[in-house]
């Protein structure tokens, strides 16, 4: 296992961070894996189960093991790992900037494009290897002017080149859920029942360019830019974000659960020797649109008691929580908007107005737009 440091641009004068990447296996037979915990630095989950991983990949490794690469990000976020303001962690939004660590991810298929105009032939592998050099070099070339474009365009880096993305996050309060591309749900469809995953929430363009989508996206577009067949540039980076469960769901024992879910995933994909994973013992889960996870929202600020638990199948209509103003007295029953899965909950239990308190999966896509939450 090698272990690369990376040093962000620094933020201000007598100040450093550094972004740490575990590299395991051959880089030779031309298959990659890249998992990265905790892009949202207030969600704890994911490093330890990056923690049960790297102790696992060391094992596989060390026994010879391993047909890939496989490269582990185990704390993706130094810079919100260190945000605290009033001494409350704040790792979802870069405090200098306001922006979502995990969105605005480069589009680097029109520079890549450009690149490879007159380039490409009729050997496919051939085309391949051109198209991932000229995406190194576009990554390469990305500014990093400030801490956070540094933080992007570094993780960006490392996965770029990968076959497949996995980024791991968690939720306030939830069930285990994924969320991916039509394209990559049918390799991504094992993974999530071995997790005991119940949903995965399927889109194309979700909005805003989370981290995942900037790297399975890339391929098909780069594609259409060039006017080519899958056949001619058969590369391709199938993404997911898994979120696993809730915030304060941190425990050894599903955390060692998880990464071995994790290790059996990449065993099914080729970039383990040995035995093949038994089968699982969960039921697979549903797969269904973003576009039809639908938000509950306080009407107004109250103290917030649900009704129902994170897993329950809900009718249209069903009330799920009570939101009861303390001042007046008020209570407003809050309602499913569809029949569907309540997969998450909020995790405060007194809310402002307009703030999402639950989301239920439903069937109908009924959304547009931007789909993910800010
Ligand atoms: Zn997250």
């Amino acid at each position: 296992m090698q272990v690369r440091h990376h040093r962000l641009a620094p933020a201000a004068p007598g100040t450093t961070r550094e972004l740490v990447s575990l590299h395991h296996g051959p880089t030779d037979r031309g298959r990659k894996a890249y998992l990265q915990a905790s892009l949202h630095a207030d969600e704890v989950p994911p490093m330890l189960v990056a923690q049960h991983l790297r102790l696992a990949l060391r094992q596989l490794e060390a026994e010879g093991r391993l047909t890939g690469e496989v490269v582990l990000v185990p704390a993706a976020n130094p810079i919100g790992l260190a945000q605290h303001p009033l001494s409350q962690p704040q790792g979802r939004f870069d405090l200098g900037s306001g922006e979502n660590f995990n969105r605005h991810y480069a589009d680097l298929s029109g520079t890549v494009a450009q690149a490879l105009l007159g380039r490409l032939g009729n050997d496919a592998a051939a085309n391949l290897q051109q198209a991932r050099a000229a995406l190194a070099e576009a990554c390469a070339g990305l500014p990093a002017t400030d801490e956070l474009a540094s933080l992007r365009k570094t993780l960006l880096g490392l996965a770029a080149d990968a076959d497949l993305v996995l980024d791991l996050h968690c939720d306030h309060e939830a069930v285990l859920h994924l969320y991916t591309t039509p394209e990559g749900w049918p390799t991504f469809a094992p993974l999530a029942q071995r997790l005991g995953a119940p949903l995965a929430l399927l889109a194309s363009d979700s909005g805003d360019a989370p981290f995942d989508e900037a790297c399975s996206t890339f391929w098909p577009r780069l594609a259409e830019r060039l006017g080519m067949d899958a056949d001619q540039l058969p590369g391709r980076c199938l993404a997911a974000t898994v979120e696993l469960r809730g915030e304060v769901d941190v425990c050894h024992r599903l955390a060692a659960q998880d990464a071995q879910a994790l290790v059996d995933f990449l065993a099914m994909q080729g970039f383990v020797d040995g035995p093949a994973p038994t089968e699982s013992k969960h039921a697979p889960p549903l797969a269904l649109p973003l576009a039809g996870s639908m938000p509950v929202r306080a009407p107004h600020a109250g103290v917030l008691v649900f009704l129902a638990d994170c897993g329950e199948r809900l009718a249209a209509g069903q009330p799920l929580a009570e939101l009861i103003d303390p001042a007046s007295g008020a209570c407003t029953t809050l309602s499913s908007p569809v029949d569907g899965l309540l997969y998450a909950r909020a995790s405060r239990r007194f809310v402002r107005a307009g703030a999402t308190l639950a989301k239920v999966a439903g069937r109908e896509p009924l959304r547009e737009g931007r789909l993910m939450s800010a």
